[in-house]
């Protein structure tokens, strides 16, 4: 299997070379060269699998030419191994018909693990076999931060850094990164707001010079690798949910779409998909599209789903290269424009075949908050604020009652236990793996707001740890 650019530029490259490059050269994102296929005898079959057995027999032919079955097998199941339920992505009726997937039972409570875990690992395996080491560094402004640092600690060819705003994280957040004591993981607690992190994190890769000394790498969701990791659990809930006797349909609380693309995937590939229901908080860029087939551009708006608060959704771009029939000429002319405008339009086609697919609703806080109190009332069960919107987008958008649904469960509850409590009443536990979480050690380096301050900083540490 060889990787092609969506701008369709930029050199076929094997996955391994596909895993480090992240963003292709000529600005797009990489995809398969082709679909794997599963028949329906094939999907019948896999029922039996369990979860790691399942993630094998569907990563497989993305990776084969590159990694052995043998290799596969020992990282995936040393990447779910640290999950804290048996299933690793158990499945919950809440209704007729209606299912939730709980994907938060890995290390940092949210369905990015899934994918974070399992890139560490292959991160680590590509950079051992070629003797190279990594530097990896971004900004948070809570979530990925620490699925990041939980999934690169402790690997002996990735260094780690990490810069979030300064007090301006929750306390959870903050001390799921910084009680990594891991002698690789390098938090840094910087002055300023979210933005000064992220410009600070831009400015580090533009430094030419320091970014090939260093060999700088970002986890960012365009990977192709983790879209591949989160395919499985499309496949795993769809045969839970009755497939391949019956369709099935998904609803996918959605920001950047890497998890709802991981469905579209897994679609490609033979899951019988009946419908796709994205749902949004305020920053409804997608939804808007849908109504419109105008992506226009907005502001960013602080909401109580907090992993949802995005302008652009970067990942779309590889479903719309899917919608176009991989017409890259057309895909660059809508890039184009976005870049010059902020704003693209799609041909009637595309649009027709997003809206035979694809619905979408989008929900205010208020209304999340209204969806948390409404399900823990006739259900017990506690949904968290993302989780919420997927389950509220599907009662609103189901086409067909009568074909199972899927609502993706992204995050623990007890990640966001203060619109959690105040919707419902109740508050959120922490699993036991994290009950002492507000006891443990912190380890962190505040720094000022400035570019040569941080570089400095690593420079400094990279030295110090013999990796400079
Ligand atoms: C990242 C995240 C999302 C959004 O997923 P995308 O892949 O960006 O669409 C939803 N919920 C939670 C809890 C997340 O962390």
């Amino acid at each position: 299997m060889k990787y092609i650019s969506t701008r369709g530029s930029a050199p076929k490259l094997a996955f391994d070379d596909v895993l480090l490059t992240g963003l292709a050269r000529d600005g797009g994102l990489y995809m398969p060269e082709s679909w794997p296929q599963f028949s329906a005898a094939d999907l019948a079959e896999m029922k039996t699998l369990s979860y790691t057995e399942l993630a094998v027999k569907v990563m497989l032919p993305f990776v084969e030419e590159v990694v052995s079955k043998e290799d596969l097998t020992a990282i995936v199941n040393e990447t779910y191994a640290d999950f804290d339920h048996e299933d690793v992505a158990p499945m919950v009726k809440l209704g007729e018909n209606e299912y939730v997937l709980e994907l938060f039972h890995g290390p940092t409570l949210a369905f990015k693990d899934f994918a974070l875990q399992f890139l560490g690992r292959i991160f680590d395996h590509v950079l051992t076999k070629r003797g190279a080491k990594l530097t990896i560094a971004g900004a948070t402004s809570g979530d990925t931060g620490s699925a990041a640092i939980e999934a690169c600690r402790d690997r002996d060819n990735i260094e780690i850094f990490i810069l979030h705003p300064s007090g301006k994280v929750s306390e959870v957040q903050r001390r799921q990164m910084t009680t990594v004591l891991s002698d690789n993981v390098h938090n840094i607690a910087l002055e300023g707001n979210f933005d000064d992190c992220q410009n600070t994190v831009k400015a580090l890769f533009n430094d030419e010079a320091f970014r090939d000394q260093v060999n700088l790498s970002a986890v960012n969701s365009i990977n192709w690798a983790r879209i591949m990791a989160q395919v499985v659990y499309y496949f795993w809930s769809g045969l839970r949910a009755g497939a391949p006797e019956t369709e099935v349909a998904f609803s996918v609380p959605t920001g950047n779409f890497g998890n709802v693309l991981a469905g579209i995937v897994a679609m490609k590939m033979g899951l019988p998909v009946n419908q796709f229901i994205i749902g949004s908080n305020a920053n409804d860029i997608l939804i808007r599209f849908i109504e419109s087939g105008a992506m226009e551009s907005k502001g960013v708006m602080a909401t109580t789903s907090p992993s949802m608060d995005i302008q652009i959704s970067s990942n779309f771009e590889r479903f719309l290269f899917e919608l176009m029939d991989r017409d890259s000429d057309a895909l660059n002319k809508a890039m184009d424009s976005f870049k010059e405008n902020g704003s693209y339009d799609v041909s009637d086609t595309v649009i027709q075949r997003l809206k035979d697919i694809m619905d979408g609703e989008r929900f205010d806080d208020e209304g999340t908050a209204k969806l948390i109190g409404e399900v823990y009332k006739e259900s017990n069960y506690l949904l968290d604020t993302h989780s919420a919107i997927g389950v509220g987008a599907a009662r609103a958008k189901r086409k067909d009652k009568s074909i199972p649904v899927v609502c993706m469960a992204t995050a623990h509850p007890a990640k966001f236990p203060d619109a959690v409590k105040a919707a419902s009443g109740v508050h959120p536990e922490l699993p036991s793996h994290l009950s002492d979480l507000y006891e443990r050690d912190e380890q962190y380096t505040e720094l000022p707001g400035s570019f040569d301050a941080v570089k400095g900083y690593i420079e400094t540490t990279l030295k110090e740890r013999g990796k400079l």
